[in-house]
């Protein structure tokens, strides 16, 4: 039996008769893992400490004691170091049995060994092994399936994720900072990427309107109630909330000026509230009667906005850079006519400072991507292509109700798209276009029997005509009620 705990020195001294009993057993584990002895160290210090336990009584069992304390906390956190402490400490009461007897009490430990490990290990395991393959283009790949184009941003928050792992996994390492901003008009994906980068972290995501962010010292909504929605998500885990990700829309709102009835710019202190959580510190926050802290150094902060008029600034900008080579004199005409194309290599640190936003923020930011505005042939490819698409789910829907199927024409999609575009809310207007299209057919069609199809025209969708309705080889007009607006 291992006699460590006759030992009352220094944390120093734990540490040597580690590695020492390490170098035994170490064809079973390896004395080389750093973090692995570390944290033994600081359990057997715990176990010292603890004055509830009488020095002759102590035994490994304590160890494993202050090990299962850990783990209930968060089992993510202690997993690859508490599996170390379990891996060696076996070891070494094994190497330690086959010298003396086999006694009852190392049995008693070796048993509870054996049952932390199948407690928390087993599907410990399966999530390691899970964020382990999620590499930056197995996330992509995921999220290609729901979202259409925007390969810019989807890389550049694959990669922001799959580094936010890296960093949370090895929090001794010194990484460089991660904080992305989206760029791009509303309802054309951003926070559909999010959306769908939640079904396969394992961190927490909130994605939340800062818009309405207030002033500190006014009432309202302040960066405590994001971090504590984050922890809500967490399910109220603090350790786990600290990993999390947090997704800023409308982030582009609370870079313009609003003053207060004071005259104070009330956006200038929610700048102030952001760079405070992006650079990382411990946020004092009240749930009910708890207080407690949270730190952000360890969050994802992925911003979003649509930035209109952005593109006034890349001018600007480019103007400045023009005039300080030389290339054009001041109040030269061609400076209104400077071609500005809005894509990701014209959006610079400075062109955001321009549109308002603080240097420290800016400097902050360490990825910026820029979505496309949608065109028509993205939007019927929205309707058609993604996984669980639009048409996909109504076609599902009319065949349960009558067993007939619900056929889109190419014209049909092609109106549905120019619908969407003359609305410009980008792919969320689609929505309600093709709900409006087979409203009739979902109100209709489970009182229908023997039908083989329904089609869907471009008149369809304008509203013009009814759809067409296919019972088995007749051909009819939808005759099967009236179009009532009234009724929807
Ligand atoms: P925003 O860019 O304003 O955050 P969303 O991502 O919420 O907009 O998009 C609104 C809706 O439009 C989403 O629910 C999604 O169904 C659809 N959508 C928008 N852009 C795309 C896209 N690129 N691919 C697939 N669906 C999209």
């Amino acid at each position: 039996m291992i006699n460590i705990f006759k030992m009352e020195g220094s944390t120093k001294a734990i540490t040597e008769y580690i590695i020492k009993r390490l170098a035994i057993v170490c064809e079973d584990i390896s004395p080389k893992d750093a973090e692995g002895v570390a944290y033994l160290t600081i359990l057997y210090q715990r176990v010292l400490e603890d004055r509830r336990i009488a020095p002759e009584e102590r035994s490994l069992m304590h160890i494993l004691d202050k090990l299962e304390e850990d783990l209930m906390y968060d089992r993510r956190i202690f997993a690859a170091r508490a599996e170390f402490v379990l891996d060696f400490l076996k070891a070494d009461l094994l190497r330690c049995a086959l010298l003396s007897c086999n006694n009852k009490k190392e049995m008693i430990i070796l048993g509870r060994i054996r049952c932390l490990k199948k407690i928390y290990f087993s599907d410990g395991q399966e999530e390691k092994k899970r964020s382990e393959r999620l590499t930056p283009e197995k996330i992509k790949k995921y999220v290609d399936q729901y979202v259409i184009g925007q390969e810019a941003a989807k890389k550049a928050v694959a990669v922001a994720v799959y580094r936010h792992d890296k960093m949370v996994k090895h929090p001794g390492e010194n990484f460089a900072a991660n904080v992305i901003l989206l760029i791009g008009p509303s309802g054309c994906g951003k926070t559909e990427i999010m959306r769908r980068l939640q079904e396969i972290t394992e961190y927490p995501v909130i994605c939340t309107d800062v818009s309405s962010l207030g002033a500190s010292q006014y009432r309202g909504r302040h960066k405590e109630d994001l971090l504590i929605s984050l922890w809500e998500k967490a399910g109220r885990k603090k350790a786990q909330a600290e990993h999390g990700i947090i997704f800023m829309d409308e982030f582009d709102k609370v870079l313009q000026p609003v003053f207060s009835e004071r005259g104070v710019n009330v956006h200038d202190d929610v700048q102030s509230q952001m760079l405070t959580m992006l650079e990382g510190s411990d946020v004092e926050l009240k749930v009910g009667g708890r207080v407690f802290t949270m730190n952000t150094s360890h969050i994802l902060f992925i911003l979003a906005g649509a930035f209109q008029g952005i593109e006034e600034c890349v001018r600007e900008s480019k103007v400045k850079e023009e005039q300080q080579s030389g290339f054009i004199g001041f109040n030269n005409p061609l400076m209104s006519e400077i071609d500005v194309g809005f894509s990701r290599n014209n959006i610079t640190h400075e062109v955001l400072m321009k549109y308002g936003m603080k240097r420290e923020l800016a400097g902050r930011i360490s990825e910026i991507a820029v979505l496309n505005s949608l065109k028509r042939e993205d939007m019927i490819r929205i309707l058609t292509v993604p996984k669980d698409n639009l048409i996909e789910r109504y076609t599902r829907e009319i065949r349960l109700a009558c067993g007939g199927e619900l056929k889109f024409t190419g014209e049909a999609l092609e109106k549905i798209a120019d619908m969407a575009l003359a609305e410009e809310t980008g792919a969320r207007a689609l929505h309600q276009i093709v709900r409006r299209a087979v409203r009739q057919c979902l109100y209709e069609a489970p009182g229908l029997k023997g039908i083989s199809s329904i089609t869907i025209t471009e008149e369809v969708v304008s509203g013009e005509k009814k759809p067409i309705l296919c019972m088995e080889d007749d051909v009819a007009d939808w005759n099967v009620g009236e179009l009532d607006e009234e009724a929807f």
